[in-house]
């Protein structure tokens, strides 16, 4: 993926592109900038999935402390070779669903596109590090067979745009795709999965907010932060800035052993999104992608948490624990 990143470079860099050169890429980079002693942790030093841990994100991390829960996420470690029973490349059946041209069609009304494989942080527990991305992405404004399917089916009124990362692309190949979206489709919704506010909230530039500004449409941006560690003054202003475009803002996190699995570091996620102006959306059970096995939490932990959080957060600050079964109609609820 971080060839990808690479290629997709413009000529005459914005500010974010420097901040993803200037991205840390090894363990022992990763370490160093934490200040925390390698012997402390079971590294993987040459993983398949190669690591990519933007600095913004990496200074919130506390310094010296191999359990960090933003850590965690990003760095690669030997647990990750240690194959799990019922863990594989294509947990959530995405593979069987493709449509060419980038497009994944599973859901009643609305489309998934994968703009691009590139995302700017490599997050370990990843359900798409396994994605065949070169054969299938709608990359670099090379949008045609996805608005061809598009206005073939004037049943799809939502379109969301994911990846990897959409927001890696240039604003203005995101552009080209939402005009043709007006004149040639029946889309009503837009919206962008990203985690690019959170690792690196210097994305949210002018010529993005001109951009979410512009649309004909109600505009959701889903992010995705699974610790309260991960907002910090830059990502609150980024936020801002979304929200006074008009954006909807959702936050999606995953449910990870070790660093969200606690009442406490849901409910200040929780909390500390809404103070950012984010709703929460999904809590996802993991999905069972090979590598990721040691991040799994039970499904009754998962539960007892869910109480928790009802008990300690207003209704509205409660996010819907869901897993993602291959062929099931939509994002199966768990209690
Ligand atoms: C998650 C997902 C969606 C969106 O589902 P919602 O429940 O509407 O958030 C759509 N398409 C695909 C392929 C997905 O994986
Ligand atoms: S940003 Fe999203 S798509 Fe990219 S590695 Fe992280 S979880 Fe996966």
């Amino acid at each position: 993926m971080c060839s990808v990143a690479r290629t997709l470079q413009s000529p005459k860099a914005n500010p974010w592109r420097t901040g993803l050169e200037q991205a840390l890429r090894t363990p022992l980079e990763l370490l160093e900038f934490c200040r925390i002693d390698p012997d402390q942790v079971d590294l993987l030093t040459e993983p398949a999935f190669p690591m990519l841990v933007p600095r913004p994100f990496a200074s919130r991390i506390s310094p010296g402390n191999a359990r960090d829960p933003l850590l965690l996420q990003v760095l690669a470690r030997a647990q990750e070779a240690h194959p799990a029973q019922g863990f594989g490349t294509d947990p959530v059946g995405d593979h069987d669903r493709r449509r060419g041209s980038g497009v994944i069609h599973k859901y009643h009304g609305r489309v998934l596109l994968i703009t691009t494989g590139a995302c700017a942080i490599h997050c370990r527990y990843c359900f798409r590090q396994h994605y065949p991305y070169t054969q299938d992405t709608a990359m670099r404004g090379r949008w045609q067979g996805a608005l061809d399917y598009l206005s073939e089916r004037p049943e799809v009124t939502e379109l969301i745009l994911s990846g990897g990362d959409p927001l890696m692309l240039d604003t203005r190949h995101l552009r080209v795709l939402t005009e043709e979206l007006v004149q040639s489709t029946a889309i009503r919704r837009l919206r962008l999965h990203t985690r690019l506010p959170i690792a690196l909230p210097d994305r949210v530039d002018d010529e993005l907010i001109e951009w979410l500004g512009s649309l004909p449409w109600p505009v959701v941006i889903v992010i995705h932060a699974n610790h309260p560690a991960e907002f910090d003054q830059a990502v609150d202003h980024a936020l801002g800035r979304l929200r006074s475009a008009g954006v909807h803002l959702l936050n999606q996190a995953v449910l990870l052993a070790g660093i969200n699995d606690q009442p406490e570091a849901l409910e200040s996620l929780m909390a500390r999104g809404f103070a950012a102006g984010v709703l929460p959306y999904y809590l996802h059970l993991l999905d069972r992608v090979a590598g990721a096995g040691h991040f799994e939490t039970s499904e009754t932990r998962a539960a007892e948490l869910m109480e928790q959080l009802r008990i300690r957060l207003p209704g509205y600050l409660v996010p819907r624990l869901v897993r993602e079964q291959a062929g099931a109609p939509y994002k199966l609820p768990i209690l």
